[in-house]
């Protein structure tokens, strides 16, 4: 019987996470494409936590999962991961009820390196840290972060390796399904059974592209350097937000002895939609400095830092918040493996397997997750 065609329209980590676990499959032939090159999207532009320091079950179970997948990943093929740790601060009681809480749901996933830590001890390890508002902090050592370049070219090389095709420079122009899928590319025709939309915060065009539509909404976020003019103890990520407060919160970590990178992040749509066509360049001033106002009064003895770099991209967000993965309800041989939002570099391999899970007709792992996580239609924002 002839292989299963697949073409996965993206090369970010959500793509090549797919194509990837479609070639280690078998009985598939999988072509990617990617209009730029690998790891050119939101996936390059990340400052790439990978954590499961959350409160629900299921979140913390995809992310338990992404864990497994960037320790294999790791361990066989030699990519870089640096295991800083994640702090989560709490500010409230009820905020620390709930980190204990996330320490025994951990647990039940097999995750015994989460531990709750009184404003002492939080003094005690991070002495720089200014620790007098806080109730506590929900701290993961084993978490850290990756380059989610770096990911996207580990992940295209084994793609590779294992028979699938990644065509860079390649941009899905049409679509037409007289039979199986026509595709026209920059670079030819493609012809597939499947097409994963896996093409971040471009899946609400290409979707309509395909017949296929979902609501996305993009938002522009983006990370600046801090130059310290003396060396702190290395800092672990710091997340000043809680999921649902409906604020941004401040987040950062040592990048050098003397040096951190800070950005903004939340879960939650606060932020305008932009177009994915936005012009990225440097962090509009107003967010950088936003970014200072938090960060500064959560530090000791940094009044002669200096502003260095600042980049944008973008959270390829959906009207739902969570990711949007399996088959679109109106076009079930289009499969959705998108929507990671702040998240996508953790919830990467989560969000392939469940599209791979998808076209490969296997039982889905995450329980009922895959079905909060279930493509609705939707027109593009
Ligand atoms: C500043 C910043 C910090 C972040 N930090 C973190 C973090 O710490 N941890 C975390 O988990 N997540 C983080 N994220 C979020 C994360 O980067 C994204 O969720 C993730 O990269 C999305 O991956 P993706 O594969 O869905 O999209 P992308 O990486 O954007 O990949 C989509 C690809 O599709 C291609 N494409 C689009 N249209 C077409 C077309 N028509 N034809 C062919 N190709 C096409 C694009 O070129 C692109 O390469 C951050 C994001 C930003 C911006």
């Amino acid at each position: 019987m002839a292989d299963k065609r697949v073409v996965v329209v993206g090369g970010g980590v959500a793509g090549l996470f797919t194509a990837w676990d479609l070639v280690r499959a078998g009985g598939v032939e999988v072509d990617v494409l990617e209009m730029s090159h690998p790891g050119d999207g939101s996936s390059g532009r990340s400052v790439g936590m990978v954590e499961t320091q959350y409160f629900e079950p299921a979140d913390v179970a995809v992310r338990a999962y992404g864990r497994e997948v960037y320790s294999a990943l790791v361990a066989e093929h030699e990519l870089t991961f640096t295991h800083g740790g994640y702090l989560r601060l709490g500010r409230t009681d009820a905020d620390l009820e709930r980190f204990r809480e996330s320490i025994e749901t951990q647990r039940a996933v097999g995750i015994e390196d989460a531990v709750v830590l009184t404003p002492d001890e939080l003094a005690k390890r991070w002495g720089h840290l200014v620790v007098d508002d806080l109730s506590g902090g929900l701290f993961g050592a084993w978490d850290g972060y990756v380059d989610g370049y770096e990911v996207c070219q580990v992940l295209a090389r084994l793609v590779r390796a294992a028979g699938g095709r990644v065509h860079t420079g390649t941009r899905l122009l049409g679509a037409e399904r007289p039979d199986a899928w026509r595709l026209e590319t920059t670079r030819g025709v493609f012809e597939a059974d499947v097409v994963v939309n896996a093409a971040g915060s471009w899946a609400g065009p290409v979707g309509e592209l395909l017949g296929a539509p979902v609501a996305l909404t993009p938002q522009l976020h983006g990370a600046v350097t801090v130059e310290l003019a003396h060396d702190v103890p290395f800092t672990p990520f710091i997340m000043d937000y809680i999921p649902g407060s409906g604020v941004e919160g401040v987040y950062f970590r040592s990048e050098r002895a003397d040096q951190l990178i800070a950005g903004l992040h939340t879960e939650e749509a606060i932020a305008p939609t932009v177009d994915p066509d936005v012009a990225l360049g440097s962090l509009p001033m107003p967010e950088v400095e936003r970014i200072i106002e938090l960060l500064l009064p959560r530090l000791h003895n940094v009044d002669d830092m200096a502003i260095g770099r600042s980049w944008t991209g973008t959270y390829p967000m959906t009207s739902t918040l969570s990711p949007l993965t399996g088959p679109h309800p109106d076009q079930p041989s289009v499969v959705y493996a998108a929507g990671g939002g702040g998240n996508g570099i953790q919830l990467g391999p989560a969000i392939a397997r469940h599209a791979a899970d998808a076209i490969l007709e296997r039982p889905a792992p995450f329980g009922e997750h895959a079905l909060a996580w279930q493509v609705t239609a939707g027109a593009a924002i």
